[in-house]
């Protein structure tokens, strides 16, 4: 802006203040400063006499502000006055959608030895020596530039978010990506870039927002890494517990298998490394005591949330107990993955997987899945097309495993793009060409999946599902040109069943209709979910409760008015605190993640 329209600039101000026990952190500033970003108008942030640039968010961090603080937002320019009222109400979403990182209840305990008391980050039970961790450096870059270092690192984090979208760790990969961003503007070299993280370390350290320098750390980490300034770590390879200060959000996936518990020194459960640590399912503890890495065995007890560095030969046996206690629970289960899941009133349910391809498949007949309750094809086209006989040969190494498999014919759009597809920029890409809608954009790629489908079926009983179906011509359609491409091979079909997802809202008034020609329905609650209530399931700030009313109402009607076999194929399917309700909405059939197979079938022991 020049001075002459600064100085006539609307201004536009309003007071915000911090409500979210986790304060002003990394996430949600992420998010504001990205939204700020949108706006033309200078938008400043402005408390204690500091007043920072809000579109930039490693300032906005900076402001260390937590819960009970606030600042002025002074927005200046033509759309000052939008600005303002837009960043409004996304800060206040934010503050309401933000939970404290959850307190787990500690249990008594009765250990003879002296104990630190501690934080608790994740729940469990180790018992092993410590290793107090150690790093060597390589002083050699590897020819790699620093702005094709950032480049790449932008991709890795832009992958891990995607690979954890919906998992709700998955955004601390999004806000990493935008401090990059931030961090890396107007820098040229590595060393600017490693004093400009210093400086922003300074800033934070002692503040309410200490907890995020490992995210600053891990940027540098990341970026020297990809130069090729390697970090080498010698884990112990006989069973160990971490002592450590911190470690860095990026350095949970790296743990090795001969880790039984970690004892962070100065972390805080609001910091990514918590997070990571907590979904992880590693014993993990926070003790601020000073604690000597001796060689000998210690006890972490991540159910009372203490350490035991000198623990009596009881002290053993009672931890010993309570170890087998908890590996019994969960080996029971996994014990019992391969057998039927029976409610106590005698019903039975069947527990299915959905796979991406031939490995996850596998992974699913060895979890206990008793079939495939949804085969998303669209992940067997993602980096190239694959060929027929690529695809046909899939098929057939999925459809070997199983008797009952649901294969849903491609569903791109929406927030799944094929990278040498064209389709049309679309405003509301949700709302636009999206799955079964690809027949008539894109015939070609859907009769060549489907012959491949039918020639790998080689005539076993298959059932062939579409996806986003909205209306009953749009079911019938998608059908007939399924018998076409079969008629087209000469290929007997007479063994498939033809159903479709539900998951446009349209189709819950229609199942009259709709029963008159499916074979089969499989809810889609991801989708069906977010049409429900207009909220992308990929947004950023507005949140969509998983387990929505609207949702369960929704299936509860499919269910009665359904006239031929329902199953619930979305996340809603592998969600504990869901599986009641569904059961005794009639539900018969989930289909859910490998992992959460055993889970699911123990679950509806218990309804
Ligand atoms: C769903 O929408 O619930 C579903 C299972 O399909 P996807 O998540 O692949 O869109
Ligand atoms: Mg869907």
């Amino acid at each position: 802006m020049g001075l002459f329209d600064r100085f006539f600039a609307k201004s536009a101000t309003a007071v915000l203040h911090i409500t979210s026990p986790n304060g002003f952190h990394l996430r949600p500033a992420a998010v504001f400063s990205a939204e700020a970003k949108k706006f033309a108008a200078s938008i400043e942030a402005e408390t204690r006499g500091q007043s920072i640039d809000a579109k930039n968010l490693n300032a906005l961090l900076s402001l260390n502000l937590e819960k009970g603080d606030h600042f002025d937002l002074v927005c200046k320019g033509k759309d000052a006055e939008k600005a303002l009222e837009s960043l409004t109400a996304v800060f206040e979403k934010l503050m309401e959608s933000d939970e404290a990182a959850e307190n787990i209840d500690k249990a008594t305990h009765a250990y003879e030895g002296s104990a630190f008391h501690g934080d608790i980050i994740a729940q469990g039970i180790a018992i092993a020596p410590f290793w107090r961790y150690s790093e060597r450096h390589s002083q050699e870059a590897n020819g790699t530039d620093f702005h094709t270092a950032l480049a790449n690192t932008a991709d890795i984090l832009e992958r891990e978010y995607k690979a954890n979208k919906t998992r709700p760790e998955g955004t601390i990969f999004l806000a990493q990506r935008s401090l990059l961003e931030t961090l890396s503007q107007d820098v040229q070299t590595i060393e600017a870039f490693e004093s400009a993280i210093n400086s922003a370390i300074a800033a934070l350290e002692g503040g309410a927002m200490a907890s995020k320098i490992t995210d600053y750390r891990d940027l540098l980490g990341h970026v020297k890494n990809a130069m090729g300034y390697k970090t080498q770590v010698a884990w112990p390879a006989s069973p160990f517990i971490l002592l450590a200060d911190d470690l860095l959000p990026s350095q949970v996936e790296q743990l090795p298998k001969t880790l039984e518990g970690v004892v962070l020194q100065k972390s805080s459960l609001a910091s990514h490394t918590a997070i990571l640590l907590r979904a992880s399912g590693i014993p993990s503890l926070i003790v601020r005591d000073p604690v000597d890495a001796m060689q000998k065995p210690v006890i972490l007890d991540g159910f009372a949330g203490v350490l035991v560095p000198n623990p009596t030969l009881h002290d053993f046996e009672t931890a010993e107990h309570l170890l087998a206690q908890n590996r019994n629970q969960n080996k029971a289960q996994h014990t019992r993955r391969f057998d039927a899941a029976t409610t106590t009133s005698g019903r039975k349910i069947k527990v299915l997987a959905n796979v991406t391809d031939p490995a996850s498949a596998k992974a699913a007949k060895e979890a206990g899945a008793e079939g495939i309750g949804l085969l998303r094809t669209e992940f067997l086209f993602q980096e190239k097309k694959p060929t027929f006989q690529e695809q046909t040969e899939a098929y057939k190494a999925i459809f070997s495993l199983f008797d009952d498999i649901t294969v849903r014919t491609l569903d791109v759009g929406g927030d799944k793009a094929l990278p040498y597809i064209n389709l049309p920029k679309e405003p509301n890409p949700f709302l636009g060409i999206r799955g079964v809608r690809l027949f008539e954009s894109h015939p070609d790629l859907i009769a060549e999946q489907l012959k491949a489908i039918f020639t790998a079926a080689e005539g076993k009983e298959l059932k062939v599902m579409f996806p986003m179906v909205d209306s009953v011509e749009s079911f019938t359609k998608a059908k007939a040109f399924a018998k076409e491409v079969a008629d087209n091979e000469n290929i007997d079909i007479s063994a498939i069943a033809f159903g479709m997802m539900v998951e446009v809202p349209s189709v819950l008034f229609l199942l009259p209709e709709f029963n008159e020609v499916v074979d089969f329905y499989s809810i889609g609650t991801n989708d069906l979910n977010q049409y429900l209530y207009a909220i992308e399931r990929t947004h950023p700030t507005l949140s969509l409760d998983p387990r929505s009313e609207a949702l369960f109402r929704a299936i509860e009607k499919v269910a009665s008015e359904a006239k031929k076999p329902v199953s619930i194929c979305g996340e809603l399917a592998g969600d504990g605190d869901a599986t009641a309700r569904l059961v005794n909405a009639g539900i018969t059939t989930l289909s859910v993640s490998p992992g959460l197979v055993a889970q699911t079938k123990e679950r509806i022991r218990h309804v």
